[in-house]
């Protein structure tokens, strides 16, 4: 039965190739100087003395990430959630509510929840996903280091999800993925019962990347920023491994990055901070266009006296 849930080492760096590759290139540090130079990167994670500070600007967010994923096309009618451990109460957490669109998603409409089930802040009058509180639920539970968790019906996801095998190491940003992913390949339907968000939740031990059979992608992180950024990464991964194997089909031979080439790109780009200034970019660009979701903010700026 649960013989078939594959779930990858969470080893980051194989230690032969620590701390450097063969070619001599350094695996010592992590972050976000290893992509930028010249002047401090643009959306470095900020750091917070006031818990409820930091609710909000979570929230705020979360709700910039659905935007992304709205913008992106991962809607598919009610279904998807994106859920964040709140900072206050951290044996609770956020969820969207059900059957708002991903694109109407503002920070005020997210609900508080706890591990019970029972919705104790924020919208209190919606209804939420109740697979989507099974998963994340026991998600939060078993990872202490999770504060962040997306899953979404996208159509790459799902239609990768299919084959119930793990990316390949295709190109350079499939990489963030190596050793980073798990399969779970024990589809038991939709999610709505303890025991399959458990299952669901058990394929994800020491991974922030999992490929549900039959269903889609789910990813965590330790800001919502990250676990977002991995899941748009890992769609469009899906969808380049989808191109390449229907390449491959047609006579083309495909050639997969090494495991030193791959432990060292990870090493490089999957990091909180990194992977933070990654989604700050499609976050600014969704700041730019439509900052409605952002209520904190725009009620402090309205609020404020001359
Ligand atoms: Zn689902």
């Amino acid at each position: 039965m649960s013989e078939t849930i594959i779930t990858t080492s969470a080893q980051k760096v194989p230690e032969s190739v620590s701390p450097a590759t063969a070619r001599g290139y350094k695996m010592d540090k992590q972050g976000a100087q290893n992509i930028s130079m010249g002047n401090p990167t643009p959306y470095p994670i900020p750091t917070f003395d006031d818990p409820y500070r930091k609710r909000e600007w979570m929230l705020e967010h979360m709700a910039g990430a659905f935007r992304v994923f709205g913008r992106r096309g991962f809607g598919e009618g009610s279904a998807g959630h994106i859920t964040v451990r709140d900072p206050v109460n951290p044996s609770t957490f956020w969820i969207n509510p059900l059957g708002t669109h991903f694109s109407l998603m503002k920070a005020s409409d997210m609900v508080q929840v706890d591990l019970d089930g029972n919705i104790i802040g924020g919208n209190t009058s919606a209804p939420i996903n109740a697979a989507g509180f099974a998963i994340h639920s026991a998600l939060y539970k078993r990872r202490p280091e999770v504060n962040a968790a997306c899953h979404t019906h996208s159509v790459y996801g799902k239609a990768y999800s299919a084959f119930g095998k793990p990316l390949e190491m295709l190109n350079q940003d499939s990489c963030v993925f190596y050793k980073n992913q798990a399969v779970y390949n024990d589809f038991g339907g939709v999610a709505v019962e303890k025991k399959e968000g458990e299952n669901v939740a058990k394929a994800a031990d020491g991974v922030q990347s999992v490929i549900l059979r039959n269903h889609g992608l789910m990813t965590a992180g330790t800001t919502v920023d990250e676990a977002a950024y991995l899941f748009t990464l890992m769609e469009r991964t899906c969808q380049c491994q989808l191109l390449a194997d229907a390449a491959e089909n047609e006579g083309k031979k495909k050639i997969i990055i090494g495991d030193e080439e791959a432990a060292y790109c990870h090493f490089i780009d999957c990091d909180p901070e990194s992977l933070f200034l990654e989604f700050g970019v499609g976050l600014n660009y969704e700041i730019a266009m439509d900052d409605s979701f952002m209520t904190f903010t725009n009620s402090r700026k309205f609020n404020r006296t001359p």
